[in-house]
């Protein structure tokens, strides 16, 4: 889309206008079985809440935080903020008290809708002037209220969503959205990933604040229903109900929710699973036996996507049939791939100097098109270094096929060095998790004064926890399989067992913690 002055048209709440004009009476938002709102209605109420954030003195720019757990008001919240031309700021809702102030500070968010939950814990936070309950009284007061205000008139590049990145490394970055980002996002979903029909749905058990909640963007656009579980979250056998209750029903979800699904195997029944549309899975390794175990189960439903904050949900995607044809032709290396280029998206393998390697070489990826955020927020330094040269620095670590099929191999920060050798934890882990053993293992580098740094795995063991004799025997076993499929060197030299893996709450592997636990754990054995 090309640049033109500020226009309501350029407004991703246009979308929602849109669909309550062609579908007013098409189901838009449902909690558990139940329809709560269709689309006419969706869109009055969010229009109400929009009056009622500018009557309230909000301007638009100015920023709200939503904090809490998936509910149907806040999905209006989202489109009444971009009514009114404000920026909304969703919020991990599992992120420490000290971590939303941090956001609540650096966003300099003027208003707050959180759940009851953080609504009763919220930090202190000068500059935060109102706090609105989530579905509480005032809220329904505010969107009941059926007053007309007209979308703001803005332009592609005028920020639509903070995304606060998850900061295991430092502070968290305001990735800057816009209103360009999320349309382009939007298309190349319905591009590259599924397309959508009125009346289809999408189920939201993964956290609104980040891929469920950008999903919004094309589902509102086709007049798909949105579909918030009672139990705000991930819950396997809600899934099954929730399936049962609504046809067509799609959903995001992190490699590790779509693992706990299958081992659940709440939809492993021929007519339920017929009704599923699919799992778009991504935002962490998926690997190739849990990609087999999935499929088995869920059938050519799978696909997968490779985004980022910063360039939105899109980079490279692999769609049902292509998942279903890599998985018919036994071919590994698709399998492990994160599938191709989106459309209208540059996706380079790199070298330090930013040009495009060969074939078949690891550099960092770097991406240019419409997905890719205008910058972090009030952060020119950070913007600069992350889009230096024109490009994206994602730095994640890649190899593109000649075929255009990128595979992943990990962050850059993640990268182990071993007796200076580069040793690509996902490889070890992918190894590793074939084990019957291994309900789950995470890879990672320990300081050793001789090499530099060692490999470490850390394993969730299925069944209790081993010790002793019972966790040799383990190590054994693994330190075998390495053998079998992986040189030597890259063979870890410890494995630590734990109950269970530190994650995000978008299912992320906190390798940043793992580190820490390792450098102060002997070995099991
Ligand atoms: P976030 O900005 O929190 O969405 O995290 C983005 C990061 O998650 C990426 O930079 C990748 O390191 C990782 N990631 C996203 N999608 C995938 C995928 N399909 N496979 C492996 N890692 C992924």
């Amino acid at each position: 889309m090309t640049q033109r002055a500020p226009s309501p048209v350029a407004n991703v709440a246009t979308l929602l206008v849109r669909t309550a004009q062609r579908w007013p009476r098409l189901p838009a938002v449902a909690v558990g079985t139940r329809i709560r709102h269709d689309y006419a209605t969706l869109a009055a109420r969010s229009h109400a809440l929009a009056a009622r954030m500018l009557d309230g003195g909000l301007h638009p720019g100015d920023r709200v935080v939503l904090v809490g757990r998936n509910g149907a008001g806040y999905i209006e919240t989202l489109f009444a903020c971009w009514i009114a031309g404000l920026i909304a700021v969703p919020v991990n809702a599992k992120l420490h008290p000290n971590e939303l102030a941090y956001v609540l500070g650096d966003s300099g968010a003027r208003w707050v809708f959180a759940d009851a939950a953080w609504a009763a814990a919220l930090p202190a936070a000068t500059g935060v002037e109102r706090v609105v309950v989530l579905d509480g009284p005032e809220h329904e007061a505010f969107a009941a209220a059926g007053m007309p205000v007209a979308v703001a008139a803005v332009s592609l590049d005028t920020p639509a969503w903070l995304f606060y990145t998850s900061g295991t490394t430092g502070r968290p970055k305001g990735v800057e959205i816009t209103h360009g980002n999320l349309f382009a996002m939007g298309q190349c979903f319905l591009s590259d990933v599924a397309g959508i029909a009125p009346g289809e749905a999408l189920l939201h058990p993964a956290p609104l604040s980040h891929g469920s909640g950008l999903y919004l963007v094309p589902h509102v656009a086709r007049g798909a229903l949105s579909v918030v579980p009672e139990s705000g979250g991930f819950d396997p056998a809600e899934i099954a109900t929730l399936v049962r209750a609504h046809d067509q029903a799609l959903f995001f979800a992190a490699p590790t929710m779509l693992k706990r699904l299958v081992a659940a195997a709440t939809l492993a029944h021929d007519d339920l699973v017929a009704r599923l549309k699919g799992i778009v899975y991504g935002g962490g390794p998926m690997y190739v036996a849990d990609c087999r175990a999935a499929f088995a189960q869920l059938g050519p439903r799978l696909a997968q996507i490779y985004g980022q904050g910063e360039s939105p949900m899109t980079i490279t995607a692999m769609d049902r049939a292509l998942v279903a044809a890599a998985m018919a032709d036994g071919d590994e290396a698709r399998l492990a791939s994160v599938g191709c280029a989106q459309t209208g998206i540059d996706v380079i393998v790199a070298g330090a100097d930013d040009r495009a390697l060969p074939a078949g070489e690891v550099g960092e990826i770097l991406v240019r098109g419409a997905t890719v955020m205008r910058g972090y927020w009030r952060n020119p330094d950070a913007s600069a270094r992350a889009l230096a040269n024109g490009w994206l620095h994602t730095g994640d670590l890649g190899s593109m096929a000649g075929d255009g099929f990128l595979t992943l191999k990990d962050r850059s920060k993640d990268l182990i060095i071993s007796g200076g050798s580069n040793i690509y934890p996902r490889e070890i882990e992918e190894v590793l998790q074939r084990s019957a053993d291994v309900a789950e293992v995470a890879v990672v580098g320990r300081p050793h004064p001789e090499w530099g740094e060692e490999v470490v795995a850390c394993v969730v063991a299925r069944g209790p926890q081993p010790t002793g004799a019972q966790a040799q025997r383990i190590e054994a076993a693994l330190d075998a399989l390495c053998l079998a499929h992986i040189a030597r060197f890259k063979r870890p030299k410890a494995y630590v067992f734990v109950a269970a893996l530190p994650k995000n709450d978008t299912g992320k592997v906190l390798k940043t913690v793992l580190r820490e636990t390792v450098r102060t754990k002997p070995p099991a054995s």
